[in-house]
């Protein structure tokens, strides 16, 4: 089914039936001859799984939702996909996204939008769009996505599924093609939290072939997860952030929210009120250190190191047409506008009033993290402002789009681990509750949003 368009979602860009199947019954042979090779497999072997297209897959085209790089095939896989392979998860496929990561609706893939299950004429979230949408049209149990600004945690939230960006360094980056390398995250989503916990346990941990990752052993989250799931919260102080809810918010989004605070007093969770005032320079900080990062690391895609080659049609063959028409052809418009505002704001005599202000925003907000987790052992909020609106709604108006974004940024540009989980449906539409914690306390999230759940 899901190779034959999937009734119209189009989650996959790419379908690994054969390899899937194979792998299925390599592990339905293993535990049908039992004894310790039996006893021996992960808890999650023969769980199929699909995988976001930005992360690179050998025997799969990897295109990261672009032109530039269609009909590329990885000579690696990135660690997590080693992971989830030597763990004997089938590969369902290669999902959907706005063309590298860029967008919060999918509808800036080159391949044509994903479309939310639960109204096909509505947006799945974005960039991983693809990863949300197969999951909950149960086309896959689980899914790998990447989180730079929320691009896990917003296609959770308005397709009623869970996702999480794990702290900054805490699952290795290497195979995922950098979007904004200080903000990257590879996560898990899934139906359930505890899915999601077994499955960032697997792909988590150092990684040497990551500068960034962090040398210590992935926490108890599948313990935690169990925790929450006695419905018990007796203990934990939850901050509701001011800045993160009220104007701006749909009225049925708040509804759902301050629903859910009754839910987590009721049990037992301490509800205090946290501020960070910093928050409200977030979205524009963000919107300077991302297209600075993405346009630094798109600048390898030029037709010569990397990308398909596209020669001018007329005229002399010089290398610099050559990478001229390349990125012409292969980049579609939201790629070229964040490429044109990170070469703006790293200009010479525009670094520091631009990406240097910015860099100090990022500072701050870390602090009134900080600040805020002295009083409160996970913050909660709105995952995204609105449910999942329509699909061409915000196509032609980029701020708008951007916006979408305001509670989800945060947490990439302080580093810190987040998750949104379902908390009910507003217009019969789902709504996603987002919990964030210090980093490296990427259990606390587990406990909270099992709870929740
Ligand atoms: N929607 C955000 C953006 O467009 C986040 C993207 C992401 O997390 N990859 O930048």
């Amino acid at each position: 089914e899901i190779d034959g368009g999937d009734r119209g979602i189009h989650a996959f860009l790419h379908v690994n039936a054969e390899e899937a199947l194979a792998v299925a019954a390599e592990v339905d042979a293993i535990r049908a001859a039992g004894g310790a090779a039996a006893e021996d497999l992960h808890p999650l072997a023969g769980v199929p799984i699909a995988v976001k297209d930005l992360i690179v897959t050998v025997g799969q085209p990897t295109t990261a939702g672009s032109r530039m790089l269609e009909g590329w095939m990885s000579p690696y896989d990135a660690t997590v996909v080693a992971k989830i392979r030597a763990a004997k998860l089938p590969i369902l496929g290669k999902t959907n996204l706005d063309e590298f990561a860029m967008g919060s609706s999918t509808e800036h893939s080159a391949y044509g939008p994903t479309r939310n299950p639960w109204d096909l004429d509505r947006i799945p979230g974005g960039s991983g769009g693809g990863s949300a949408a197969a999951v909950a049209a149960f086309e896959a149990p689980l899914a790998l996505g990447t989180d730079t600004g929320g691009s896990i945690r917003q296609p959770g939230a308005v397709t009623g599924t869970v996702g999480v960006k794990p702290t900054y360094g805490g699952v290795s980056r290497y195979g995922a093609i950098a979007m904004a390398s200080s903000l990257d995250q590879i996560g898990p989503v899934s139906r359930t939290v505890l899915d999601s916990a077994y499955l960032h346990e697997l792909i988590g941990g150092h990684d040497p072939a990551d500068s960034t990752s962090l040398d210590e052993p992935v926490p108890a989250l599948v313990e935690a997860a169990r925790r929450g799931l006695t419905g018990d919260l007796s203990g934990l102080r939850v901050g509701v952030v001011r800045e993160l809810q009220g104007e701006g918010y749909q009225p049925g989004v708040q509804a759902r929210f301050d629903e859910s605070l009754g839910l987590l007093r009721a049990a037992g969770a301490e509800i205090v009120e946290v501020s960070c005032p910093n928050l409200k320079y977030a979205l524009a900080a963000y919107y300077l250190i991302m297209p600075s990062e993405a346009s630094s690391n798109l600048a390898k895609f030029d037709g010569v190191r990397y990308g398909k080659r596209v020669v001018p049609a007329d005229g002399p063959v010089t290398i610099e047409r050559v990478m001229g028409s390349t990125r012409a052809a292969g980049f579609g418009e939201e790629v070229k506008r964040r490429i044109i505002l990170g070469t703006y704001a790293l200009s010479a005599g525009y670094y520091d009033a631009y990406y240097g202000s910015a860099q100090k925003v990022r500072t701050l907000i870390q602090r009134d993290f900080a600040a805020a987790f002295e009083l409160a052992d996970v913050l909660v909020s709105p995952t995204a402002p609105t449910v999942a609106f329509r699909l061409g709604e915000k196509l032609d108006d980029p701020l708008a789009m951007y916006l979408n974004d305001v509670a989800t940024i945060p947490a990439n540009l302080a580093g810190i681990p987040g998750i949104s989980v379902p908390g009910g449906l507003s217009e019969g539409l789902p709504v996603g509750i987002q919990f964030l914690a210090p980093a490296r306390e990427d259990a606390r999230l587990y406990r909270a949003g099992a709870a929740l759940e």
